[in-house]
């Protein structure tokens, strides 16, 4: 039977047969593997990347969680790494070289940014940075050393949806590798790999473990070559994921849908009052009509999490001090896709140099939890009152 989404991400990767009947994957903490015999012992070298002979290259745990991701994005097979962030240097670092070129959106999340322009820099591949909303218009910034096309769609910070299936095409044609960071829809919402990209990374930090209680990142790859790429650097460098964070992803992942579907609802609902706020100048989501690539959102996506930023009218630093510290649901810190709102400053004019931001005034970005969606916006309306002094 072919099964639906929501059904795969409840299911992927469980094998209670070969488990006593448990539901769930034990927790394998594990570095030898024993093998009873010399020859046994000199096969485990020749074995696939699923069998378990280290480690530090899976056990059972990592490949249910693995299998489970691959279903859910689907792909040909996933690599789990002990952050995003791990995941994302460990995949640029699998597939370029000394002399390579790397484009780049230039709204990625900074990390990965700083990454080509200290790392890739000093090992001898050359980043440019490029609009994320010039769709097929990359071709022009493809030169014959350009080896991997970057996209993070929506972008890091300010949201604007890319033309994925243009720039696939574009980079293709010339030979190259099609990244995406894909954090922001779980895989939920897209399925990159079905529009042209070829490895597909994220934060499982977010909404995967759902939590806010491990650190993990995930490659899936659309095909065995790629993977074997991927799998085989991972190995190489040494990337691996501890035993407990996998599990904690893999049980993240099964309520996934349930939790998708909370944050998408209460995120349009704070968007749209906040859209109708006079201390507010714009809401950038990409499920609001206007915002840049909604037309691609509306065409590849399913849905949307419950991430976004909005920009207030120019204010003194002690206005948003009282706005924020003030605020008794939402939680001011990094990260997101855990249970709990989170709202922060964000800073999108000191990290890009292909776009410039158009905006004075200071940047928040919302994390929508879980909590009950009237309370967070009271919440917001009682900040907005500290803002204006009142
Ligand atoms: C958080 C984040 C990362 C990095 O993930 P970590 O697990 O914190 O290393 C990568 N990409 C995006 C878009 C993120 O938001």
């Amino acid at each position: 039977m072919k099964k639906r989404k929501d059904t795969v991400v409840a299911h992927a990767g469980n094998h209670p047969a070969e488990n006593h009947g448990i539901v769930n994957p034990p927790v394998y903490h594990a570095s030898t593997v024993l093998f009873p015999t010399l020859a046994a012992l000199e096969g485990a070298s020749k074995m696939g990347y699923d069998k378990v002979r280290y480690g530090r290259f899976g056990t059972p745990t990592t490949f249910a969680f693995e299998e489970a991701v691959a279903a859910l994005e689907q792909g040909f097979g996933t690599v789990t790494y002990p952050s995003g962030l791990g995941a994302i240097c460990s995949v640029l670092l699998a597939l370029l070289k000394a002399g390579d070129h790397v484009l780049m959106a230039d709204t990625a999340y900074f990390p990965t940014r700083r990454f080509c322009e200290g790392f890739l820099k000093r090992y001898g591949v050359r980043t440019t940075f490029y609009d994320p909303m010039l769709g097929a218009r990359i071709a022009e910034l493809i030169e014959p050393a350009t080896r991997v096309v970057f996209v993070e769609s929506p972008g890091s910070l300010t949201f604007e949806v890319q033309d994925v299936p243009a720039i696939a095409d574009a980079a293709h044609r010339a030979g190259a590798v099609v990244v995406i960071d894909n954090t922001w829809s779980a895989g939920y919402f897209f399925q990159p790999l079905k529009h042209g990209v070829d490895i597909s990374l994220q934060a499982a930090t977010k909404f995967l473990v759902g939590h806010s209680d491990a650190m993990l990142g995930v490659a899936t790859c659309a095909d065995r070559a790629t993977f074997e790429i991927v799998k085989g650097s991972a190995c190489e460098l040494g990337t691996c994921a501890g035993p407990d964070d996998c599990y904690l992803g893999l049980r993240g992942l099964r309520t996934l849908a349930a939790r998708m579907d909370r944050h998408q609802a209460t995120g349009l609902k704070l968007a749209a009052w906040l859209k109708g706020r006079p201390e507010v100048e714009a809401v950038y989501h990409p499920a609001l009509p206007g915002n840049p690539g909604h037309e691609f959102w509306k065409r590849d996506f399913s849905g949307a999490c419950g991430l976004f930023s909005f920009v207030l009218r120019p204010v003194e630093k002690t206005a948003l001090a009282a706005m924020l510290d003030g605020l008794e649901v939402f939680g001011i810190g990094y990260s997101w896709g855990g249970y709990e709102s989170l709202i922060v400053p964000a800073h999108p004019e000191a990290s890009r140099s292909a776009t410039r931001w158009p905006h004075a005034g200071p940047v928040l970005r919302i994390h929508a939890g879980l909590e009950d969606a009237d309370d967070l916006i009271a919440d917001l309306a009682s900040g907005l009152k500290r803002l204006a002094g009142l």
